[in-house]
């Protein structure tokens, strides 16, 4: 671990310190201590504890203790989880993560650590730094999607996040594929108990299990992705469903908000294919005369969950 801006210098722990940004995922958490000008100080990744709720808490507080070593300051921290606090009971919920459902996450976190914590949805800290300094900087409405091992998203209007008495606001990754054909009702069940949703088509184990269904062959996408680019047919069949599933589900949202910007974000938002096809492919379904939609890479890629996060306690 180094520090690029050499370790003896201190820092106030006000609004212009430092700040951390925690990205808790399924498989990795990843931390960040940034500066207030978007500097990236240090970062750090450990592997997620599967199936461990002290575990994973445990794990949260060595990678803060290894990002501040040597920095004189106690930085605030904000967290990026795949679920959100419900206003209601207080307790996670709707991460895939399921191990951290129904439990007091933030207070239990906000212990272990000795202060406070700020936490939010990752789709809505990915959301937040993409419509900061990132690939929608300046746009006054902002989509955020993540595509990876779950379907997220985050809503960001004029550089304020949204969400609302449910800590939902921006999500639509359990909301059923919209325009659906014959042969995609009534469609596959999802970890949360429906079926249909968004997530289990568009999500990276989404493709690779409607490939499986389609062809009997098991892949992950990061592999039909790379057959796809040899030049292997049914693979591209895989992706060029999977576009056209996600155009749908787009569209749907921009029918609804009316962005100005839609930020890929997740694994998948390196399928280059998706950024010349999904406007085409959402155009049909735009209920607008200009029906063209700006869908952009993200600027920070898989960083924005820590940097998202660092900034939740600048909002
Ligand atoms: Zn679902």
């Amino acid at each position: 671990m180094t520090l690029n801006g050499g370790s003896s210098a201190t820092f106030r722990n006000d609004k212009n310190g430092l700040r951390i940004g925690i990205d808790l995922g399924g498989s990795k958490i990843e931390g960040v201590l940034m500066s207030a000008d978007a500097s990236e100080w240090t970062r750090c990744r450990v592997p997620t504890p599967r199936d461990d709720y002290e575990g994973t808490i445990a794990a949260i507080v060595d990678l803060k203790n290894r990002l501040i070593q040597g920095v004189a300051a106690e930085p605030r921290i904000g967290v990026a989880v795949p679920g959100s606090i419900s206003p209601a009971t207080g307790l996670m919920q709707n991460a895939n993560s399921t191990w951290l459902n129904a439990r007091p996450f933030d207070l239990d976190l906000a212990l272990a650590v000795g202060m406070p914590v700020r936490i939010a949805n990752d789709a809505n800290c990915f959301a937040l730094s993409e419509a900061i300094d990132g690939a929608a900087e300046n746009a006054g409405i902002v989509f955020g999607v993540i595509l990876g091992t779950g379907c997220g998203g985050g809503l960001v209007i004029h550089g304020s996040l949204v969400d609302g008495p449910r800590a939902i606001g921006g999500e639509w990754g359990h909301n059923p594929l919209p325009w659906a054909k014959p042969e995609e009702y009534i469609g596959p069940l999802c970890w949360c108990g429906r079926k249909g949703c968004l997530e289990a088509w568009l999500s990276g184990p989404g493709m690779a299990a409607d490939h499986a269904r389609v062809t009997g062959e098991t892949y992950t996408a990061v592999e039909l992705a790379a057959r796809a680019r040899d030049g292997n047919c049914a693979a591209r069949a895989t992706l060029a469903r999977h576009a056209d599933r996600l155009a749908r589900g787009l569209a749907h949202v921009v029918n609804i908000l009316d962005p100005d910007v839609i930020v890929l974000g997740g694994g998948l938002s390196q399928l280059s294919h998706l950024y010349e096809l999904l406007p085409k492919l959402m155009s049909p379904h735009i209920f607008a005369d200009q029906s063209s939609v700006v869908v952009r890479a993200p600027k920070w890629g898989e960083a924005s969950g820590v940097r998202g996060a660092a900034r939740l306690w600048d909002l």
